[in-house]
């Protein structure tokens, strides 16, 4: 990973699918699409924002690219190495370049140890055996984040929520990192706290040429910390291009109801508010043609036949619409 053109992160056409079974033996009787065909790089020093609501297969997507989740198909590449059917062995060393932070702090750290032990945990497990030096190094991630090295001696308990997650992000980077996977790091805390822990992964991002996956379900949260953006619906992406272009000329009719619920600062600005009806279909059917055509205010007939590729619409802004 020493040459910075080769990306941090490669996926191509990465598919997830979940058996449904059902009866007395079980049998398969349809598939969940969870992760339905999705391609995407991060350079160094990179973030990309993935987006979408709740159940287009955003948080499938992050498990799947660490190989929490196993993929069904397609690739991923670290640093350009291809490590999706790598053994468990053999891919140790990766897992040690990509780390994850969850959305609830809380539950994700185990309430009997002390949060020192719990950053140090990694270290451990990785092979730094020496008590001292974990110490050592743990007390300088507590500094780093923001937390007293005195707290080492805290649980879990003891801590606010962006406390908390600073913990998360403390022990995501005990190992040196060069990609972490944010699964929602900052929704279950308050708009004043986001926005100090989003400044903290920013200047860790610049210090350590660190590159983000950041999944969230709200756009205006990934806005100033990504690079480039991809909007997920039903498992697909179905736009991706760097974040000013997402902002300023939304090409999905998802993509344009998505934003016209984030807030603008400036009151000369209005976005027209475009309501999505209904919820996300379910992924185990999910409809014919273009996924999106049963909420869609353009749908024309052909949507409902054919399903729109991702097509590049300009330099960078890839488009998955029949109209675009
Ligand atoms: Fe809407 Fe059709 Fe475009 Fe899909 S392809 S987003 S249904 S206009």
């Amino acid at each position: 990973m020493a040459n910075s053109n080769v990306p941090v992160l490669a996926v191509r056409d990465l598919k997830k699918h979940f058996p449904v079974k059902k009866g007395l033996l079980r049998r398969t009787v349809g598939q969940v699409y969870a992760v339905d065909g999705i391609s995407f790089t991060i350079g160094v020093g990179e973030t990309l924002g993935l987006v979408g609501e709740s159940g287009c297969g955003k948080t499938t997507a992050g498990r799947t690219v660490l190989r929490l989740t196993e993929p069904t198909s397609g690739t991923i590449e670290v640093g350009g190495t291809d490590i999706t059917h790598l053994p468990k062995g053999e891919l140790r060393p990766y897992r040690r370049q990509m780390q994850i932070i969850f959305q609830d702090p809380f539950s994700s750290l185990n309430p009997r140890m002390f949060a020192g032990d719990i950053v140090g945990e990694p270290l451990l497990v990785h092979g730094v055996s020496s008590r001292q030096e974990r110490q050592e190094m743990v007390a300088a991630l507590f500094a780093r984040v923001g937390l007293r090295p005195a707290q080492m001696v805290n649980y879990p308990h003891q801590f606010s929520g962006g406390q908390r997650q600073r913990i998360g992000i403390a022990r995501a980077l005990a190992l040196g990192p060069k990609l972490i996977v944010g699964d929602e790091p900052v929704s279950a805390l308050d708009v004043s706290i986001q926005a100090q822990v989003i400044n903290l992964l920013q200047d860790l991002q610049r210090e350590r040429q660190l590159s983000y996956l950041f999944i969230s379900h709200n756009l205006a949260v990934v806005e100033h910390i990504s690079h480039h953006i991809a909007v997920m619906y039903l498992g697909r992406i179905v736009e991706y291009a760097d974040t000013r272009s997402i902002f300023v000329r939304p090409q999905h009719p998802y993509t344009e109801a998505l934003l016209s619920a984030v807030p603008v600062p400036d009151p000369a600005i209005k976005r027209q508010k475009r309501v999505l009806q209904g919820d996300v279909p379910s992924p185990v059917n999910p409809p014919s043609g273009c996924h999106f055509h049963t909420r869609c205010p353009y749908v024309v007939p052909r949507c409902k036949i054919e399903s729109p590729p991702l097509r590049e619409i300009a330099p960078g802004h890839h488009v998955s619409c029949h109209l675009r």
